[in-house]
């Protein structure tokens, strides 16, 4: 219900143009794909994902012989969700043992998504923990062990500055000893400095083949919806510098870009795993790509 009402404006985004677009024309020709495809570049949903939805829209429209715009209308819900079919839906992370990397440039929600991701978990009976591994940030620190009281979980920190590799060799450490089932690890996701990620992501990646071979890898890049195109050039820089699970998109409250959940699943082929609803600990919800097109759409 909260995702229905969460979407309102992405809903009038792109719902209400195209139904406008259905209803206002007579018959399905060149300004009528022309006029679709704008409300989809607008929508958000992506040059490569609005050019596959209209391609495959004009090839169901031949080959089932239709005529009328109306009838186009379930025909592009169902190209919406085939653009978002990633081939892959399973948390796996939430399922066994596992260490959860998550990265994100600043302000796009990464401490508030780990510290829900952290609550959510708790509340699913999961013992978890968090590494604050991103020693970059002066307040980072903090703010993550906020959230981490809040929660009721662990954390495991360091010095600002620390070495991250060495945060994380301690919170494995500890995450061993405590039989934790998720270790939630805030990695500090620079994107100005792509060789520098990289690098740190493999430090901390070695340390986990070391010290924890046994656990499940996940790494998940947090982006912030309402920058629209800008978080789909994001996941895009990031995913040419890491191994990139799974997206968590933020701050779907209230934006009118919604859709650009389709244009990074159907461009990368990276699963949204979660979308962030408020500011709320309880604002994470898990993303079902049929439930946000139903959300949209009816
Ligand atoms: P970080 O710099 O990436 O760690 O970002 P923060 O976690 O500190 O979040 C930045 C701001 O975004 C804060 O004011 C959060 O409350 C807000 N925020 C994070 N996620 C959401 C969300 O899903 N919805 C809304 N409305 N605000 C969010």
């Amino acid at each position: 219900r909260r995702l229905v009402s969460g979407l309102t404006k992405t809903r009038d985004n792109i719902v209400s143009g195209m139904d406008s677009i259905f209803h206002g024309f007579s018959k399905i020709d060149e300004d009528f794909y022309e006029e679709l495809e704008e409300t989809l570049i607008m929508g958000d949903l992506g040059v490569h994902a609005t050019m596959n939805i209209l391609d495959d829209l004009r090839e169901k429209v031949k080959t089932l012989h239709i005529k009328e715009p109306i009838e186009c209308r379930q025909l592009l819900i169902d190209s919406i969700k085939e653009q978002m079919d990633v081939g892959e839906t399973a948390y796996e992370f939430e399922e066994r043992t596992s260490v959860v990397f998550v990265i994100g440039v600043n302000g796009v929600g990464k401490t508030t998504t780990i510290g829900k991701l952290a609550g959510k978990l708790k509340s699913q009976g999961k013992k978890v923990m968090i590494a604050a591994a991103d020693t970059f940030r002066a307040a980072a620190g903090e703010q993550l062990k906020e959230w981490a009281n809040r929660a009721s979980v662990d954390m495991i920190g360091g010095q600002e500055g620390a070495d991250p590799a060495s945060v994380i060799y301690d919170a494995v450490a500890a995450a061993k000893a405590r039989k934790v089932d998720v270790l939630l690890c805030d990695t500090a996701g620079r994107l100005h400095n792509k060789k520098n990620l990289m690098e740190e992501l493999k430090k901390i990646n070695r340390v986990i083949d070391r010290e924890y071979p046994e656990a499940f890898r996940e790494t998940l890049v947090v982006l912030d919806a309402t920058t629209g195109q800008n978080a789909l050039a994001q996941a895009r820089e990031f995913n040419e510098a890491a191994d990139i699970t799974g997206v968590v998109l933020t701050k779907m409250d209230g934006t009118a870009k919604g859709g650009i959940a389709v244009a990074i699943q159907a461009e990368l082929g990276i699963p949204v795993k979660y979308i962030g609803v408020g500011e709320t600990i309880d604002d994470l919800q898990k993303f079902d790509s049929e439930e946000f097109v139903k959300a949209l759409f009816y």
